[in-house]
């Protein structure tokens, strides 16, 4: 029985050659140039990014959560201002919010999509609302009719939080489009991962992109003058350069994730219809792109060490809700105020989904996930 090698959640090291090349070839090219920040790559990269999104604006930028974070400082938000998220999501999505002096307002979350509730948005917005923020929880877009509508009505600007959705679309328009604007993370675990920390901004408006580009090089339009206080938000070249390698493959990952998604849902059919396992649903009008394959099950935990027995990994995102968190308690949230978010956090479980993945080891987590739920 043993013998076999585990499978684990996530495999950055499986590179096909071709891919490794090219992207020994693009960051030698940096170091030919010398232009290690704000470099022909970045260019070309912002060019093609705005390009594969459908916007017109792209601005390349250190992570996802700086995306964020200067997407809200171009919206002016800061002390007394309310930013409507999700609790179930990765810190950074209230994270940035609170960083600005301003207050996250959590909204629970719709079941069956993991994402920002809409039926529950408009009892949250206040005279303080600046923003709605919804997070695509692993790769499935939100409600976004749904919330435009409530935020066009109200007055409220939209920032999408895409960093899990690249590629992912909403009646055929791409996630980065949905909003007024959107953060993207290149983290090296996303769906399009850097070889370290990377992120954009995107947006179709074109005085906002101008404000985020002036942002990430601490508010100055031209050098030595400062306009407004920005940061240091630039994305590396080298960074660049890797994405640049990668992006043409996007598609082609996000297509093989979906196909792991449908082999899953093949296998575990029975055990949904019996109702030992909820599968994560697609909704009619979104293409998911499975940044994260998430079932919930009973006895989360026990099914867990039962898969880990097996050698296979797994992961829980997220197990605590951010109104739990401890530096949120002054934010006055109690165990019991937004259920749903604190049971999914109890019930989910993540199974390995990147597109390297085998037959064989895809095989072999629905085996042992079938083996390991009652
Ligand atoms: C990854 C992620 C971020 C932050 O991105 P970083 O590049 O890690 O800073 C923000 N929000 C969500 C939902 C994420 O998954």
């Amino acid at each position: 029985m043993k013998s076999e090698k585990p499978v684990p959640m996530l495999d950055l090291k499986r590179y096909d050659e071709a891919l490794r090349q090219d992207i020994a070839r693009r960051v030698d090219e940096v170091f030919a140039t010398g232009k290690f920040v704000m470099g022909p790559a970045n260019d070309e990269f912002e060019r093609s990014f705005a390009e594969e999104v459908g916007v017109a604006h792209a601005i390349g930028v250190t992570s996802g959560t700086d995306a964020l974070l200067v997407s809200l400082m171009a919206l002016n938000i800061g002390p007394g201002d309310e930013v409507i998220t999700s609790p179930f999501t990765f810190f950074a999505s209230a994270g940035a919010v609170a960083r600005l002096r301003a207050t996250p307002v959590f909204v629970d979350i719709d079941p069956v999509t993991f994402n920002l509730d809409p039926a529950r948005l408009e009892a949250a917005i206040t005279p303080r609302t600046r923003a709605i923020q919804p997070v695509h929880l692993y790769g499935q877009c939100a409600d976004m009719d749904s919330i435009q509508e409530i935020a066009v009505r109200r007055g409220v600007t939209i920032l999408e939080d895409a960093c899990q959705a690249v590629g992912a679309t909403y009646r055929g328009a791409s996630a980065g489009v949905l909003g007024n604007l959107a953060a993207f993370s290149f983290y090296p675990t996303k769906n399009l991962g850097a070889a370290g920390d990377a992120g954009a901004v995107t947006t179709n408006d074109p005085e906002l992109a101008a404000v985020v580009r002036s942002l990430r090089m601490h508010g100055s339009s031209a050098t030595y003058h400062h306009d407004r206080i920005g940061g240091n938000f630039r994305m590396d070249a080298i960074q660049a350069a890797v994405l640049n390698a990668k992006l043409p493959r996007l598609a082609g990952w996000n297509e093989r994730r979906r196909q792991i998604a449908a082999r899953y849902a093949e296998r575990f059919a029975d055990a949904a219809q019996q109702g030992s396992l909820v599968l994560p649903r697609e909704a009619d009008d979104r293409r998911h792109v499975y940044h994260q394959f998430v079932v919930r099950v009973p006895d989360r935990d026990g099914v867990r060490a039962r898969l880990s027995e097996r050698g296979i990994g797994s992961a829980v995102f997220y197990p605590i809700p951010l109104h739990l968190q401890d530096c949120f308690v002054d934010l006055g949230y109690h165990h019991g105020d937004l259920p749903e978010s604190e049971r999914a956090a109890k019930e989910v479980v993540a199974l390995p989904v990147f597109p390297e993945l085998t037959e064989n080891e895809i095989d072999r987590v629905a085996d042992a996930v079938l083996a390991s739920i009652p």
